[in-house]
């Protein structure tokens, strides 16, 4: 909580720091900023185009189905391992 956001370049209520890597569903011990607000499989900061509480709801929702479609490919070529 309270991390600086590079997407709004300010401190952030909804950063949070944390080592998990949804792409191997793993700590991986390298840590990554995720928000806290959005939501999907993955929340890295780094895969917003920005700040979630900026995005309108079309951004949004593109967004959700890119990550649903990472997802699925993840899933078909052997999943989380
Ligand atoms: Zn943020």
């Amino acid at each position: 909580m309270f991390e600086s956001c590079p997407k709004v370049n300010r401190m952030c209520a909804f950063c949070t720091k944390d080592t998990y890597n949804p792409m191997t569903k793993k700590y991986d011990g390298v840590e990554k900023l995720f928000c806290g607000v959005s939501t999907g499989f993955d929340t890295r900061v780094e895969g917003l185009e920005e700040c979630w509480l900026k995005m309108t709801k079309s951004q949004r929702t593109t967004w959700a189905k890119k990550k649903n479609i990472e997802y699925q490919t993840r899933l078909q070529s052997g999943g989380f391992k």
